[in-house]
């Protein structure tokens, strides 16, 4: 049975919609997205079916909140009435919109209802009648495999809102006079409250006020464009807030927490940065309690990211590493000079926050909830202002260094 066949022997299940084929004369030198069909296979993976008068090259992408897989087509129109046919699939993929991008190139954008990502895309060439197909293929995964989705495609001139494109950047200085991109994230939120302190407050409610300040402290520079991965008190998964910051093309992430141990007289602050091994075992299971968020938010992260392979991931990786340490030295630089700080307050953890190949990124655990005096402090604005005070130095410092 050819794939086409099985395609149609699974026609119960089919969820799609025909579009009928407009001639379009006036741009009869251009490519034209006939039709589009989805379906779904006895063994639960999806094909995305695109007839199409010519092979184009394509780019295939993601974008979070809520997911969805964008489709381009380079210099290809479709016809009016292909807009509207939108109802109808029902099996992974919750809606599907077409649009027109770049001026001249289409988008077809599938919202998904489950985590499913492209096995593999690849065109047919026309026959039994059938004019070119550009096919993709889906498959089940989990919630950190969509994290980590690498775009992928033939176009060549792909503009940078991608993560794969800034991979391929992320060695490269960054010489336009475009604003740094800086994402701050308030650890935790909504359903999970963090470490809860000595005397009742929560983890999240901190986090989100020190990150308001960090916000309104950067942005008082006019040197950065500042985006938050939430702005209130909501539940994020891990993932989500990577994607989040793929999404802004961030220059530098932050992800902001508040501690809390056994032992009621430590205190101090700390910058984490991602390391293949944590450097010390009470990094480790602090790794452990802050990644537990998505346990408790219903995700199981047992089905980690798979080790990419890929050697200019892999230098790029190097690469923001080098970066993310740069920055977390300077932090602790300007913080020491405002803060208690633990000891060796520069450390080295597997946070899944920090895992973005692309993005250098830092955790700051600003003290411990769990030592009275400490949880006096953080809860005061004034010291948040100090700490957020301390950060916007270091970013500036990190900035400058880098652009010389
Ligand atoms: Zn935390």
């Amino acid at each position: 049975m050819t794939g086409i066949q099985k395609l149609f022997c699974f026609f119960s299940f089919f969820l799609c919609f025909f579009i009928k084929t407009g001639g379009n004369d006036a741009f009869a030198a251009r490519a034209e997205l006939k039709q589009i069909r989805m379906a779904v296979h006895a063994d639960r993976s999806v094909r995305f079916v695109a007839d199409l008068n010519q092979e184009v090259p394509y780019y295939i992408s993601i974008l979070p909140n809520p997911n969805r897989i964008l489709i381009d087509f380079e210099d290809t129109s479709y016809p009016a009435d292909l807009k509207k046919q939108t109802a109808g699939v029902k099996k992974g993929v919750k809606d599907l919109r077409i649009g027109t991008i770049h001026k001249t190139n289409t988008r077809v954008v599938l919202e998904l209802s489950e985590n499913i990502l492209p096995k593999k895309a690849f065109y047919l060439a026309p026959q039994s009648g059938f004019s070119w197909r550009f096919v993709i293929d889906f498959k089940p995964v989990t919630e950190s495999q969509i994290a980590s989705f690498q775009p992928f495609g033939t176009m060549k001139s792909v503009s940078l809102k991608n993560s794969s494109a800034a991979v391929k950047n992320a060695g490269k200085k960054n010489t336009s006079n475009k604003k740094p991109i800086i994402v701050i994230d308030a650890g935790h939120g909504g359903k999970d409250p963090g470490a809860i302190g000595i005397s009742g407050q929560y983890e999240k409610h901190l986090t989100l006020a020190m990150a308001k300040e960090v916000r309104r402290q950067l942005l008082e520079t006019g040197r950065y464009q500042v985006f938050m991965t939430r702005d209130k008190d909501i539940s994020l998964t891990l993932p989500q807030r990577i994607q989040i910051a793929h999404r802004h093309e961030a220059d530098l992430f932050a992800s902001f927490h508040a501690d809390s141990a056994s032992n009621k007289k430590a205190r101090g602050l700390s910058v984490y940065t991602i390391s293949e091994k944590a450097s010390d075992r009470e990094a480790a299971a602090l790794a452990e309690r802050e990644n537990k968020a998505d346990i408790i938010l219903g995700i199981d992260l047992s089905n980690e990211t798979k080790e990419v392979s890929n050697i200019l991931i892999d230098l790029a990786k190097r690469d923001t590493m080098d970066k993310s340490s740069t920055f977390a030295s300077l932090l602790v630089g300007q913080m020491r000079k405002k803060v208690a700080l633990v000891p060796d307050a520069h450390r080295f953890a597997g946070f899944f926050v920090l895992k973005s190949p692309s993005i250098p990124s830092v955790l700051v655990e600003m003290g411990y909830l769990s030592n009275r005096q400490e949880e006096k402090l953080l809860k005061q604005a004034s010291y948040r202002k100090k700490l957020a005070t301390a950060f916007v130095k270091a970013v500036d410092a990190y900035f400058d260094q880098l652009n010389e």
